[in-house]
């Protein structure tokens, strides 16, 4: 459960109907041993599941703004919460943290609240540990290994089967004699009495997962499945929604000369560095959409078909027609653009959306139109007649320039 930037365990097989609240293991257990860094399920499950790790992060976040982090667990757990168990993964790192702990339980009194911790063998956090654990409803085991030194003396303990200086009741719901926690509550509900727990020697499938506080986001026949297959842990894959966002709008009417193209684009014409721009035109020819495809000096990777069609699809273009500027004032075509026309209007033919033209602007207002100049390199591949070194047709004949102002035109 997420609750405003909050990441709660809702229960589990486990230990039953429980609020938990975890945060990433390792990282925040100051008072981890080898051994512990050795068993630890709940590092395994974070490398196993993305899912528990960024929750666990989350937290870590929040809880690192010790006011905001009391501010909020106080405004989202229920009043009525019957108990809570701080920390399935994760430990107590440092003092105000423990201190904020300190705040939560006393602001729930009802509520009775326990963990298990090793930061018990930090020295500057026992004291806030004292302080927490003096609290009547709250009840803090010492976690120990057989590595570590037994629990202080007045604590609970939290040992493990193997260890040989192991004493108090046998987990009751780890020994199937009750379902869960909750129908036990030994660990909350007394307030004396160390506990001895089986070693968690491989993860569970499932219930560890749901243990960790976080839904689970497969099946887990699926989980299983996949681990008896040993096939690698999943990764999380993200999920696309694809738009075309509208930046501005540009006035034209319907384009049917390479003079409105340079028309619609006096912007584009006159910029300081190139420009590649695609118009997409809908099947009247009425514009639809322009896309700026690349700035830059122009080469045939910047404006590769990728770009230039991305756009296209989405606007549901019918044709395109590209220009782009030089700022040099010349608009005799490079080799690269003969190039870049002909593999655009190749790729137009695959995805159905005709290249209509491609237009150079110059700042000055003339400009060079490829489809009345040359027009084998609008052809698709089929169509182009003989190709030359640039990647169409050679053009021989003289070429025109055009001016886009039309009362210059007319003089
Ligand atoms: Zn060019």
């Amino acid at each position: 459960m997420r609750l405003f930037g909050v990441s709660l365990g809702e229960g589990n097989a486990k230990v039953g109907q429980i609020y938990t609240f975890s945060l990433p293991s390792h990282t925040t257990c100051p008072g981890a041993s080898r051994w512990c860094l050795e068993h630890c399920y709940a590092h395994r499950y974070e490398r196993l599941r993305s899912v528990c790790r960024q929750a666990y992060q989350r937290n870590l976040v929040l809880a690192q703004q010790p006011e905001e982090f009391v501010r909020v667990m106080t405004g989202v757990l229920p009043r009525i919460l019957p108990s809570m168990r701080i920390h399935v993964s994760g430990d107590f790192h440092s003092r105000v943290y423990v201190n904020a702990w300190e705040r939560i339980a006393t602001a729930f009194p009802q509520t009775r609240f326990w963990t298990y911790t090793r930061s018990w063998v930090v020295p500057d956090l026992l004291g806030s540990l004292e302080r927490l654990r003096a609290l009547a409803n709250v009840q803090v085991f010492a976690s120990t290994d057989p590595t570590m030194s037994l629990p202080p003396s007045g604590w609970r303990g939290a040992f493990v089967q193997t260890d040989p200086r192991a004493s108090g009741m046998q987990c009751r719901q780890q020994h199937g004699h009750v379902a869960s926690c909750l129908d036990c509550g030994y660990c909350f509900r007394q307030d004396a009495g160390s506990v001895v727990f089986l070693i968690h020697e491989d993860p569970p499938v499932s219930p560890g997962i749901e243990e960790h506080g976080v839904e689970e986001e497969r099946p887990r026949e699926r989980l299983k499945e996949r681990r008896t297959r040993h096939e690698p842990a999943e990764y999380e894959v993200p999920v696309f929604k694809l738009q075309l966002v509208q930046e501005s709008t540009v006035k034209t009417g319907p384009i049917t000369t390479p003079g409105d193209v340079a028309a619609m684009l006096t912007d584009v014409a006159s910029a300081d560095r190139e420009q590649m721009v695609a118009v997409f035109l809908s099947t009247k020819h009425w514009p639809v959409g322009r896309q700026t495809v690349s700035i830059g000096t122009l080469n045939a990777s910047l404006a590769h078909p990728r770009e230039v069609f991305k756009g296209a699809l989405l606007s549901n273009a019918h044709g395109l027609i590209l220009a782009h500027n030089h700022p040099s004032g010349s608009v005799s075509p490079s080799q690269d653009d003969d190039r870049i026309t002909a593999a655009i209007a190749d790729a137009g033919r695959v995805l159905n959306v005709s290249l209509l033209d491609h237009v150079i602007l110059s700042p000055d207002g003339r400009f060079y139109s490829y489809r009345e100049e040359k027009p084998e390199c609008l052809k698709t591949e089929r169509g182009r007649p003989e190709q030359s070194p640039t990647g169409c047709a050679s053009a021989t004949k003289a070429r025109t320039i055009r001016n886009a102002n039309p009362k210059e035109t007319q003089s």
